[in-house]
């Protein structure tokens, strides 16, 4: 129920005016968004890189209303690839499509996609295409095989467990050439396309960790890259210890190298659990978001544990 408010919540302007211009919230939200510019997301990625963490880097924003907003979308994303570059970060970056102006027209989505995509191949780099809410879901499965055909073997994409359709996608997709994170989905869908039972989406995310590790053995398991940035590898994008558990048990069936697979995690979520894979040599990714454009993001990591306001309300008194 707080759930599906707040991610109702996140689709409204007035309560983005009203949320966006307050002091309090522009400082809760620095517990999952690493600052307002590239310099603070690098700041924040060194000291992740440092602790034996990966990262994977977004430059924040969704739904762009005009093609000079996705141009300039597709320039800061160009910069940030550059500064991973000079930074040599272990890191490699997430974008959004409707960012690249998917929801005004679709070429030029795709050709700023492929300014980035040249732009990372040119810098040994690697994009992931985050997925957004299920009216996208088709359109970005296509423009990713648009891209894989035009020779790019640097993208992957994002697959969602809450979907009825996720088990069918991934057996239709070539095996070579496509890699996954898999996560559980954090938009409001209905029952008609996503399991409405978290019991079902939890069932249904370990039996697609099987698919993908399937198809990473018939490929001889692929590794992360020695810059680990590359990752052919799935990634396995969950705060759920459960799950977590169940990957490890797979990977122990499928006699699986540790750095075959990797998990991730968000920015400022469970940071113990990040650092207890990392000291048991497991690979842990961590998505680090920047950017002013942080409302919907913020209000969906509310959606997902609503007990994350009263956290950071009290720390707030507390100061
Ligand atoms: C790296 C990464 C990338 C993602 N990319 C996408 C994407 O492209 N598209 C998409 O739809 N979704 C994406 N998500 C979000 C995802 O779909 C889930 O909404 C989110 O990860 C919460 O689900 P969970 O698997 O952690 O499990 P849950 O069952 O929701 O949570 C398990 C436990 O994790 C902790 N936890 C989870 N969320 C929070 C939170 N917000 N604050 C504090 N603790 C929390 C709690 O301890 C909770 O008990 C991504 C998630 C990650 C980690």
């Amino acid at each position: 129920m707080l759930r599906k408010f707040f991610i109702w919540l996140s689709r409204l302007n007035w309560a983005q005016r009203l949320i966006t211009k307050s002091k309090i919230a522009s400082r809760m939200v620095l517990r999952f968004v690493a600052g307002e510019s590239i310099d603070d997301a690098v700041e924040v990625i060194r000291i992740l890189n440092q602790q034996g963490l990966l990262a994977t880097v977004d430059f924040l924003g969704e739904d762009t209303h005009t093609s000079a907003d996705a141009d300039d979308a597709t320039q800061e994303i160009i910069g940030a690839l550059e500064a991973i570059q000079k930074t040599e970060l272990r890191c490699n970056v997430s974008l959004k499509l409707s960012q690249l102006g998917l929801m005004l027209d679709e070429q030029i989505c795709r050709t700023n996609l492929s300014m980035i995509l040249n732009k990372a191949a040119a810098l040994g780099n690697f994009v992931r295409i985050d997925m957004e809410d299920s009216s996208l879901t088709d359109v970005s499965l296509t423009i990713l095989s648009w891209a894989v055909e035009q020779g790019f073997s640097n993208v992957g994409i994002v697959l969602q467990s809450y979907l009825y359709r996720t088990a069918d996608d991934i057996q239709t997709m070539p095996i070579k050439g496509m890699t996954f994170r898999l996560c559980k989905g954090a938009y409001n869908e209905p029952a008609t396309v996503a399991f409405p039972q978290k019991t079902d989406v939890d069932a249904n995310f370990d039996k697609i960790v099987k698919l993908l590790f399937e198809r990473s053995k018939a490929l001889n398991f692929p590794c992360l890259s020695e810059s680990g940035r590359y990752p052919s590898i799935p990634g396995i994008a969950t705060h759920d210890e459960v799950r977590i558990q169940n990957a490890i048990q797979l990977m122990e069936e499928f006699q699986m190298p540790r750095d075959a697979m990797e998990f991730q995690m968000l920015y400022g979520i469970r940071r113990e659990l990040q650092m207890e894979l990392v000291e048991q040599k497991y690979q842990v990714r961590v998505y680090v978001p920047y950017g002013t454009h942080w409302y919907r993001y913020f209000m969906r990591r509310l959606a997902e544990r609503p007990a994350n306001i009263w956290f950071i309300v009290s720390n707030f008194f507390k100061k």
